[in-house]
């Protein structure tokens, strides 16, 4: 069950270009209510086991015979269920709400743009870089179309300036913005970091809504 109609749209999007990848390490900027956080866990965990931190109990590491799951690693005795074991999450989501939990994402309330954020964000990552970050940010809108178009590239730009220090060279950045003008440039400035960018409007955004989303592929 989808938390959020937004979920089809990173579903499109992932169609489109492939980016999330089984054991891909994901951050989810503007994550609530959850829908893309959802759709990053499926492409991320459904098609392998997931990391395992360390054994439940010595006792569920004894392989069931009646398991359906059968694992497709050498180490047969390893639980291969979700439930079965603690896993290490390879997706962090971030929002200023509340969010309920998902299976293997971390959920950390806070206002992105802050610095304070990044350093939990950057720490949380334990000094390693991530595949993949997604930005469906958005500011509460005034209703004035130049406004909420300014602070919604605002937002892009904050994202895009955290992926610069923590996406790996070659990972792919997607974001939500507004058109309204000042997207040309910073489609400009995008190209500089990015081998390939491109704008999408995927078929499950409203066709009145002048939102549309940069993806870019190939961090330089
Ligand atoms: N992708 C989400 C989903 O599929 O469930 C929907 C995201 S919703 C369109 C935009 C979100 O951006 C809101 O939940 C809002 O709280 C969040 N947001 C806006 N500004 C933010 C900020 N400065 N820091 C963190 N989250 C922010």
């Amino acid at each position: 069950q989808l938390r959020a109609r937004s979920a089809f749209k990173l579903r499109e999007i992932d169609e489109k270009y492939r980016l999330i990848f089984p054991g891909a390490r994901c951050i989810d900027c503007g994550a609530a209510p959850g829908g893309w956080s959802q759709v990053l866990a499926e492409g991320v965990y459904s098609r392998q086991q997931r990391p395992l931190k360390r054994p439940q109990t010595a006792d569920s590491n004894q392989k069931d015979s009646t398991s359906s799951h059968k694992s497709s690693q050498s180490d047969n005795s390893l639980p291969t269920s979700l439930h079965e074991m603690e896993t290490a999450d390879s997706i962090w989501a971030v929002d200023l709400l509340p969010m309920e939990p998902i299976s293997g994402v971390t959920v950390c309330q806070m206002d992105f743009t802050l610095p304070q954020a990044k350093a939990r964000l950057r720490a949380l990552l334990g000094g390693e870089l991530v595949d993949l970050i997604v930005s469906d940010m958005a500011p509460s809108f005034t209703g004035t179309h130049s406004i909420d178009h300014i602070r919604t590239m605002n937002l892009c730009e904050d994202a895009l300036y955290f992926a610069q220090d923590l996406l790996r060279p070659g990972g792919a950045f997607v974001c939500k913005f507004i058109m309204g003008g000042t997207e040309r440039e910073f489609k400009l400035l995008l190209q500089t970091k990015y081998t390939k960018v491109r704008v999408f409007k995927p078929k499950s955004s409203r066709a009145d809504s002048s939102e549309a989303y940069f993806v870019c592929l190939g961090k330089r």
